[in-house]
């Protein structure tokens, strides 16, 4: 793991496969609010993902706003967040034993407390603002092929009642047996399932409703303008120079929302965030899939990791495809070889090919004939970012005046970006520190301390984006 961990992210590469959400590419995909590049800014953000969208959203939205430039190196919103599976859904139970044990019960509930709110925020912020981003906000259900996930299961949804309440809707968790899981979701061979609240939509959709916003509040985006590196002005007291291709910028303060790409930019995080690449496949359902489509979301919880699957919600183009993710784990060496990986031009063909079998296995006889045009619509990859401690790095960068940093939400980014993205902008106008902490998590605080906690050793068997169990040196 170390010497994939050391592996340079390097830029986002030119000519990504095109996701499922970038067919048709959206108004913004290569706007310019300006035909040259300012030479100077107060905030610039680096990154037009959920992350950096939300962070100008905020900025701008604030009483006495500042100028906004946002850089995004390719087309807007390009990287994981135009390309995941739009799955908003905190499976908290996943991490709820780990994170009473080493951070408290106190911190350990704020963590669940700001995934349920990121979720919830999302699905209202698009309802309140009309973004058309095929919002859905239901149930989800985890169906078990392990007796010990089941088993790890029951005792973390014990937990999460006991810290969080009983009537909590945060806590509103059912299990079912194994009949009971075929009857009500169609899921075959099963050990039981657990059903619970959460969301989809179109990431992508989302963002690009958000910049339109940002851009009503004077945003300036620059979309295919790469930073290529980032120097402190010495000449001045303050702020930083960011060098691209068509000039370069001095701005007082800088934000990198680059996730996965980040040490390209700041060295000393490599190894400290690493890139996990992830593959997605949208496919056409089979004959016994309802034509209205499957109720909520589903997650298939095997011993050593899981996909994740969200069936397209009547209305929407393709309604009822089913957009199913994951598959690494099933790979050779449990998929090492996607961790460093930053080259999102091309998919990997036994996991694309894992990806578009197992979802006629998770279902079974259920499935049905294939559709006559095939199962598989589209594959393609994206770059997630990985903290070798497993929670997101937030704050501003240490030893670094002036420069702030929000990345590595570990494949769970929907749940996490748009409410750490305004926890961000408090951080960087030093806002009062109590009503912060009340509900942000010290665990995602960057310290000197994480900047030195990196990848080590091979990683355990038991990976997932959700359950990431690491040897790391501190
Ligand atoms: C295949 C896949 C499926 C996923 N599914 C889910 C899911 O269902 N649910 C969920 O919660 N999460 C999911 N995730 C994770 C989620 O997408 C991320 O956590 C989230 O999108 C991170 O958002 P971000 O804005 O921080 O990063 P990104 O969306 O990656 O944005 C970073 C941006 O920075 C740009 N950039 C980087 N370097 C530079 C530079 N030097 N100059 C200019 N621009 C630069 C990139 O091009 C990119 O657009 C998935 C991720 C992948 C890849």
């Amino acid at each position: 793991m170390e010497e994939r961990a050391s592996i340079p992210p390097g830029l986002p590469r030119p000519n990504p496969t095109v996701s499922y959400w970038q067919d048709p590419p959206s108004h913004l995909a290569n706007h310019r609010t300006t035909p040259d590049l300012p030479k100077t800014t107060d905030i610039l953000v680096i990154g037009s993902g959920i992350t950096g969208s939300s962070l100008a959203y905020n900025i701008l939205n604030q009483p006495s706003p500042h100028s906004v430039l946002l850089l995004e190196a390719r087309t807007a919103c390009s990287g994981a967040t135009g390309r995941n599976g739009g799955h908003t859904k905190c499976a908290s139970y996943r991490d709820i034993l780990g994170n009473v044990r080493d951070l408290g019960e106190e911190e350990a509930a704020k963590i669940m407390r700001l995934q349920y709110n990121t979720m919830r925020a999302i699905h209202a912020f698009a309802r309140e603002h009309g973004i058309q981003c095929d919002s859905v906000q239901g149930d989800t259900v985890d169906v078990f092929y392990d007796q010990g996930q089941v088993e790890k299961a029951r005792k973390a949804v014990a937990e999460i009642k006991r810290v969080l309440g009983e009537k909590d809707p945060a806590a509103r968790y059912i299990f079912y047996s194994a009949e009971e899981t075929e009857k009500k979701f169609l899921a075959q061979g099963s050990l039981g399932s657990l059903q619970y609240e959460a969301g989809s939509l179109s990431a992508y959709k989302f963002v690009i409703g958000v910049l339109d916003l940002a851009l009503k509040k004077d945003l300036n985006l620059q979309t295919t303008t790469p930073a290529l590196k980032i120097a402190r002005n010495e000449d001045c007291q303050e702020g930083w120079t960011v060098y691209t291709p068509r000039g370069e910028v001095k701005v007082k303060k800088l934000l990198l929302a680059t996730n996965g790409y980040t040490a390209h930019l700041y060295p000393t995080l490599q190894g400290v965030i690493v890139p996990l690449r992830g593959h997605m496949t949208a496919q056409r359902p089979g004959s016994g899939i309802p034509k209205e489509g499957l109720g909520g979301t589903y997650s298939f919880i095997y011993d050593s990791n899981y996909e994740y699957m969200i069936p397209r919600p009547p209305g929407s183009k393709f309604a009822g495809d089913i957009m199913i993710g994951g598959g690494a784990a099933r790979a050779p060496n449990e998929g090492l070889f996607e961790w460093g990986e930053t080259d999102d031009t091309t998919t990997d063909d036994f996991i694309r090919s894992y990806l578009e079998d197992c979802t006629k296995k998770y279902f079974g006889t259920n499935w049905g004939e294939d559709d006559p045009e095939g199962r598989l619509r589209k594959a393609w990859t994206g770059v997630m970012g990985f903290s070798a401690d497993g929670f997101p790095l937030v704050g501003q960068v240490p030893g670094e005046e002036d420069l702030y940093i929000a990345a590595s939400f570990q494949g769970n980014g929907m749940v996490l970006c748009f409410e750490i993205a305004r926890a961000l902008v408090a951080i960087m106008n030093k806002e009062d520190e109590k009503e912060l902490n009340r509900w942000f998590p010290k665990a995602f605080r960057m310290t000197s301390e994480r900047t030195k906690h990196k990848f080590q050793g091979k990683l355990h068997s038991k990976v997932s984006p959700m359950d990431l169990e690491l040897k790391s040196q501190g």
